[in-house]
């Protein structure tokens, strides 16, 4: 497709060097602003999957920038071995922002997941009283909640676990959206039930409405924690700060991270009660870089721009546009457009895979997810007339293809 030299030679390098853990589109991104991004040969695309909502405040904001500079000549890690002067007031943002008592920072998603199901299985046993080792953790069919030996051992994808056995035990499977599974699944010895609000790397998928209160409610009835994994689905992207507020629950514990980072660092938490928390005493858990001074001054930051710039209002209104224009296209492959805010599946009934590379030609950056399904989620940034310009480009591309 016209490779320029820069671009095949880069394209090259990686795939000699680099492991083959994933197959990207061959564009090769040289500069990135709001929610456009230039390759190296200077073509810019507007990109609607914003890292799988890491950059919800879009690329390389001035105000992100702002404070990890700052901080990045005066400290970066201090390791928790000593107390640094930028964490209280990360702990302190999330608490007024959520209204948790507590957070426990973390770097990657998976392993704010591993936290909180470390938490789960000690409160199981330290306050519910489940004997020892026998506490399970109940998950739904098609979840995503991350890579590790223990979190692709709840996954029922087959991919994911292909070749990576022996699996960590207990932990349950139910139907996502599935009420009665649930149910019929909880025992005595069930310390959680870990759920995505909205299942994303399955491909945007809305449970019924009411699947959210209903559980948790059975969470309550059976002194079950309900935990919800808010990575990628929190921080504005379905038009609520969490995806859980769609339903009016309070989850035991919220899981975020992504978007947290504003797109410059590795940045997660694990959000819950001080009794939920507390079970974690001095050498519990721990991590080397989890909650140091350079990425607490960028999450402060990073939550800041979300609040000041209104981006989750923006989020909802722009995403209802967007769902609609798409709506509105008449065309055979369109099986179903589905999502919350700015995050929308389109759902085909062919290969989304051969979609997207026209987008990219056409400037719109995006990825098919489960085969079928293409995710559009760009930065909340993004104006009304760049939804509509992306509307357009998708619009002729399904023309083309059809
Ligand atoms: C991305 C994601 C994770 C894993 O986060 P990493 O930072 O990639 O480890 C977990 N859960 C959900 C829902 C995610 O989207």
């Amino acid at each position: 497709m016209g490779k320029t030299s820069k671009t095949r030679s880069l394209i090259a390098l990686e795939e000699k060097f680099g492991a083959h853990n994933y197959h990207p589109l061959d564009v090769v991104i040289q500069k990135a602003r709001g929610v456009w991004v230039y390759d190296v040969d200077g073509k810019k695309y507007l990109d609607c999957l914003a890292a799988y909502s890491a950059v919800n405040q879009g690329h390389c904001h001035p105000k992100i920038t702002e404070a990890f500079v700052k901080q990045a000549k005066r400290v970066t890690l201090t390791s928790r071995a000593f107390r640094n002067d930028q964490l209280p007031l990360l702990y302190k943002a999330l608490h007024d922002m959520t209204g948790y008592d507590m957070s426990l920072p973390m770097n990657s998603g998976a392993e704010a997941v591993e936290t909180a199901v470390k938490a789960a299985r000690k409160w199981g046993y330290k306050v519910k009283g489940i004997p020892e080792n026998q506490a399970e953790i109940i998950c739904c069919s098609d979840n995503f909640h991350g890579r590790t030996t223990t979190i692709v051992s709840f996954s029922t994808d087959t991919q994911y676990r292909d070749g990576f056995g022996p699996f960590t035990p207990g932990f349950r499977i139910v139907k996502y959206g599935d009420i009665e599974d649930l149910r019929r699944n909880i025992t005595p010895n069930t310390a959680a039930f870990l759920v995505e609000p909205i299942q994303g790397e399955s491909g945007i998928v809305v449970p019924p409405e009411g699947y959210l209160r209903e559980a948790a409610a059975l969470c309550k009835e059976n002194n079950v924690l309900l935990i919800v994994d808010e990575i990628q689905s929190g921080l504005g992207r379905t038009g609520k700060l969490f995806a859980f507020e769609h339903e009016n629950v309070r989850p035991d514990m919220v899981i975020i991270g992504k978007a947290l980072g504003g797109g410059f660092y590795p940045v997660s938490a694990v959000l819950a009660s001080k009794e939920i928390l507390g079970v974690f005493h001095p050498g519990d858990h721990g991590s080397t870089f989890g909650g140091n001074p350079l990425a607490a001054a960028v999450a402060v930051a990073a939550l800041r721009v979300l609040v000041k710039e209104k981006l989750i209002a923006r989020s909802k209104t722009l995403g209802q546009y967007f769902m609609e224009q798409l709506r509105a296209m008449k065309n055979p492959h369109i099986v179903t457009v589905r999502g919350r805010g700015l995050w929308i599946g389109l759902v085909l009934d062919t290969k989304a895979r051969p979609y997207c590379e026209a987008l990219m030609k056409r400037g719109v950056l995006c990825k098919e997810t489960h085969e079928n399904v293409i995710r559009f989620a760009p930065p909340l940034v993004i104006k009304k007339s760049e939804v509509k310009w992306v509307c357009k480009q998708i619009a002729s591309v399904m023309k083309e293809l059809s």
